[in-house]
């Protein structure tokens, strides 16, 4: 590779959401940063419910007002269990005034979010964008220099937030678990006659949550429908009108007559986790060191999360005039990111499998765990607030 490549503190790679949130937090704070990646949004009716912690990280980026006028927020989060299984527990409602929120979060495009963050990233001085792809990584003791499509960029910390198949990580070596579901989620966006009242509300079926999340103006939600992988392919080839009659039934009308408003996607399920979000002069971020089931809002904001730790991780360490890519500087930021991710994991794959499994101790197991979450008020809250933001290491700019 070139040797005489554009020097950097931390070159990011990959420019959706959480790339993007680091990128910007980086320049902010003076940092020479470098953003290698297309402008590349996707428009496949999936939205991004931002919990508290996201949108106070958002606001200390000066993003979130562009972001604002097209997120709903969600006041009230409401689970119906729609299994039918013999320990059906009664519809569950948690609210965001109870542990002293407005909203435990604003749900928006992620294709809108993902522009307003861009837009924000060509105007803050400090920021360099590359319109490339990354091809190649190469490390020495010093720095790590990322081949692009033409040319290179060196950095003495490399950030991969390239998503789920991240060539970052393949090419630091960084081994990964992945594992798939029997499931696929279909995504769009509806028109719906009643009202949504501020109110998210999870169906827990047989074959996975069904969860309708509010959208601006009072009458319009997105759809995360998570079913078997044969059902979502042959409903996601139904015309528009019978698509919304299956919405509509499965929803048990609780929104009324509803229209398909939006563009749709369908998302094969699998999970993933990586032995550690650190190598060599790098560290991964986002889909990149975690994906699992849409369940409870939590891939994105586990993945800002990410990118607002690295932030202070980097700041302390050149503060100290320490190497921000050195493994010492990076050994804290590794330690509390592998806790967050794996447990977020391990509680979205439990409740998934258990949803999938008809045995009845497991049945028992989750209506008591949902029973117990209703009519407990302190361990409600827990939960809540745990839900929201983990109480222990939040990053700076989340708190
Ligand atoms: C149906 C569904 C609903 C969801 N709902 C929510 C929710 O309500 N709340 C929530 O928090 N999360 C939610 N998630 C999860 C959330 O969508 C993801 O966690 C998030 O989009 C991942 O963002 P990311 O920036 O890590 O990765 P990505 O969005 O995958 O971005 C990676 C970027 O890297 C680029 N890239 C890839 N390779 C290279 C390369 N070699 N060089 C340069 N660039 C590269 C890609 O083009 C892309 O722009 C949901 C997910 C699904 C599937």
């Amino acid at each position: 590779m070139d040797s005489a490549s554009p020097r950097f503190d931390v070159a990011v790679v990959g420019a959706g959401a959480a790339g993007l949130g680091l990128a910007l937090a980086l320049a902010r704070e003076g940092i020479a940063t470098a953003l290698v990646g297309r402008h590349a949004p996707v428009a496949d009716g999936r939205t991004v419910a931002l919990l508290d912690g996201s949108v106070r990280f958002l606001g200390a980026l000066g993003a979130w007002a562009d972001v604002a006028p097209h997120a709903a927020p969600l006041a009230e989060l409401h689970i119906v269990d729609d299994t039918g299984s013999l320990f059906r527990p009664p519809p569950a409602r948690f609210v965001a005034t109870e542990i002293g929120l407005d909203a435990f979060g604003w749900n928006v495009e992620s294709a809108r979010l993902v522009e307003s963050l861009r837009a924000q990233a060509r105007s803050v001085p400090g920021l360099t964008l590359f319109e490339s792809d990354a091809v190649g990584l190469e490390r020495d003791a010093d720095e790590a220099r990322i081949g692009l499509e033409e040319g290179t960029v060196s950095a003495r910390l490399v950030v991969g937030a390239d998503g789920a198949r991240s060539r970052m990580r393949d090419q630091a070596g960084i081994a990964t678990k992945d594992w798939s579901y029997p499931q696929a989620a279909i995504t769009t966006l509806l028109a719906h006659e009643r009202p949504h009242r501020d109110v998210s509300t999870e169906f827990h079926t047989r074959q996975g949550p069904f969860t309708l999340v509010p959208l601006p103006g009072g009458h319009r939600s997105s759809l995360v429908w998570v079913t078997g992988a044969g059902a979502a392919r042959r409903l996601a080839d139904l015309p528009d009108a019978d698509l919304a009659c299956a919405i509509e039934g499965q929803a048990q009308s609780m929104l009324g007559a509803i229209r398909i408003d939006g563009p749709r996607g369908l998302v094969p399920m699998r999970g993933l986790s990586v032995a550690s979000p650190v190598g060599a002069r790098v560290a991964l971020i986002g889909e990149a060191a975690h994906a699992f089931p849409p369940i409870g809002a939590q891939g994105l904001n586990l993945g800002l999360r990410d990118a607002a730790a690295l932030r202070d991780s980097v700041l302390a360490a050149i503060s100290d005039g320490r190497d921000p890519g050195s493994r010492h500087a990076l050994s804290g930021f590794a330690r509390s990111r592998s806790l967050d991710a794996r447990l977020r994991t391990v509680a979205v794959d439990t409740l998934n499998r258990s949803l999938l499994t008809s045995l009845l101790p497991v049945d028992a197991l989750r209506g008591l765990g949902l029973l117990a979450m209703t009519t407990i008020g302190p361990l409600r809250r827990i939960v809540m607030r745990e839900g929201v933001l983990p109480r222990l290491g939040a990053p700076s700019l989340m708190r």
